[in-house]
């Protein structure tokens, strides 16, 4: 059987975007999938079959802490959460990076700063061909390089509202996009700019997913494997519990161990957890790395509301998701403390409705669903929720996750939710009728709506209060690290994917420099260090 040097287990934006980091150093690396390839299938742009239908969601039950089941809505597949994801990348802001005072309390401070990560943020930029355009919004965070591409331009519809909104003296911005996407010569555009985008698997493959733009430029090296349909169940450790030892993955059904010098976990904030947890031995009784009890606490998705304003006029646009707005970001307009992140998420299509309650459409009972969804204006608010430690992820003998949650800032919330209503009369809209939109949130439950999930094992300087040092190594462990969202101590407010990406880079370049991989081999990888 093969000793790898590493093995990375999932292959979404964290474990992806490592896989990519690590390929060109030579270094015998495997990547290790619980899901398969996403089907490109005609199914892929079906808001029916994607939004009503859940084709690509798990099949997973978990549990709230009263024991009620639930069905979350998580991707099992190589690229993971990206395959389905809007693609807004953002950065996290300087601020974010310290102790940053919130209306139910204090979001902690991260173990490394902003500038730390920085370099990485634009590597991860490049790597995921980010279009951007800086200097326009207020809050945006110092960098060292222009975006790699232009700005996604807003249609008609969205370059009013932007107007708009300027008019009334905010500072609306172009939100950062990872498409593919050649707006100076369409011909040769791998994005062909499409409604199909935000919550669908990308049938052209133009989406800056971790499958497309790590796990498959991964692969062009030889050194590079991929196991799909593989579920790694635990870790087992050597007999002082220092150092991981081996990786049991069950197999189409059958078991296996896998050995590395490092073990990258790399499932996502709840699997990650579950993982190290269903890992417990003798050295370990509470779980692997978890002698601080933090392993699957602090768990975070933001207080996340998608909503939905009418436009006077119809609203025509294709590709919705190109304007932020950032105003309220550190404080509101008649308060000290954060609101939230505004930005536009996927135009609405009337399938997408299906299923959700009558009274949502009773302002215009005259009005069809289609009607509704040729007028609405989509909106994604995302408001911090603070990491409490009563807020976790436990696991039962069969590996069934618990969630137990209680939100947190739920006054900023409803604020940037009220802010943005009193707005609508001014942005060309009716008055008064900011509408939840449950096809994004899938559920009116919201901790089923994990997308945006983090913190489970949070990385930080004090043993005792964290899981993984500052290179997100287990702080019991010598050889075991992790590389996704659950490292976040706190998760801002603005989407994690590029945070994990660049902090999945910093890792990478640490592993290269634990493995002595050449300068030669760090400089192909593009490594910092
Ligand atoms: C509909 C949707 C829209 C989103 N939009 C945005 C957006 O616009 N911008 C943004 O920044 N973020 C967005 N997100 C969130 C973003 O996709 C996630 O934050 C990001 O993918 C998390 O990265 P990760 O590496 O932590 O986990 P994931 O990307 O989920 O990767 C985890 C991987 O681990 C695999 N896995 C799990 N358990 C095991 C196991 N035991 N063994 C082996 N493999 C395992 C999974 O199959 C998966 O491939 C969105 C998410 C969704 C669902
Ligand atoms: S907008 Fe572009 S990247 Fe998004 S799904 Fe359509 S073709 Fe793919």
């Amino acid at each position: 059987m093969t000793h790898y040097d590493v093995i990375i287990l999932g292959t979404g934006a964290g474990g992806g975007t490592l896989a990519r980091h690590l390929a060109p150093s030579g270094k015998r690396v495997l990547m290790v999938e619980r899901g398969g390839w996403l089907p490109r299938e005609p199914q892929n742009i079906s808001a029916d079959e994607v939004f009503v239908r859940n084709r690509y969601v798990s099949p997973d039950t978990w549990r709230y802490e009263n024991g009620q089941e639930f069905a979350p809505q998580i991707h099992y597949c190589v690229g993971g959460a990206t395959k389905l994801y809007g693609a807004a990348l953002y950065r996290l802001r300087t601020e974010d990076f310290g102790e940053l005072r919130h209306h139910d309390g204090v979001s902690p401070a991260w173990p490394i700063t902003y500038d730390e990560l920085e370099p990485y943020y634009t590597l991860a930029e490049q790597l995921y061909c980010v279009h951007g355009a800086r200097g326009e919004d207020p809050t945006e965070p110092p960098a060292s390089a222009p975006y790699p591409f232009p700005a996604v331009s807003h249609e008609p519809r969205i370059q009013k509202l932007s107007d708009d909104l300027e008019a009334l003296g905010h500072h609306p911005f172009h939100a950062p996009c990872g498409v593919m996407l050649n707006e100076r010569d369409m011909a040769y555009s791998a994005c062909m700019r499409c409604s199909n985008c935000d919550g669908f698997p990308c049938i052209v493959h133009a989406k800056s997913d971790a499958e497309v733009l790590g796990v498959r430029p991964a692969l062009e090296h030889d050194n590079v494997e991929l196991m799909v349909d593989a579920e790694a169940v635990r870790l087992t450790t050597d007999p002082a519990g220092a150092s991981v030892a081996g990786v049991v993955i069950n197999h189409g059904g059958t078991q296996e161990t896998l050995t590395a010098d490092f073990v990258v976990v790399a499932c996502g904030a709840a699997n990650s957890a579950r993982l190290l947890l269903m890992s417990a031995n003798d050295r370990h009784p509470n779980g692997l790395a978890n002698g601080s009890d933090q392993v699957g606490r602090n768990y975070m998705f933001h207080n996340s509301q998608a909503v939905l304003a009418l436009s006077l006029e119809e609203n025509p646009t294709v590709f919705q998701k190109t304007l932020g707005l950032n105003d309220f970001y550190l404080k509101g307009p008649d308060v000290d403390y954060p609101l939230g992140n505004i930005q536009m998420v996927g135009k609405s299509q009337a399938p997408m409705f299906r299923g959700e309650k009558p009274a949502e459409t009773r302002f215009a009972p005259t009005w069809s669903l289609e009607e509704v969804a040729r007028h609405a204006v989509d909106f994604w608010l995302s408001t911090e929720d603070l990491p409490r430690p009563d807020n976790r992820v436990t696991v039962d003998e069969k590996g069934t996750i618990t969630i137990a949650y209680q939100a947190t800032n739920n006054e900023p919330k409803d604020r940037l939710f009220e802010q943005l209503k009193s707005m609508l009369g001014d942005l060309g809209m009716h008055h008064h009728h900011l509408l939840p939109h449950h096809a994004y949130l899938k559920n009116e439950i919201p901790v089923a709506g994990c997308a945006h999930q983090a913190g489970t094992c949070r990385f930080g300087r004090d043993p005792a209060t964290s899981v993984l040092d500052v290179n997100c190594k287990a702080h019991e462990l010598d050889n075991l690290y992790v590389a996704d969202t659950s490292v976040f101590p706190s998760i801002g407010a603005v989407n994690p994917a590029l945070t994990a990406m660049a902090n999945a880079l910093r890792v990478g370049d640490h592993l290269l420099e634990r493995m002595g991989a050449s300068s030669s081999a760090r400089a192909s990888a593009g490594a910092l260090l």
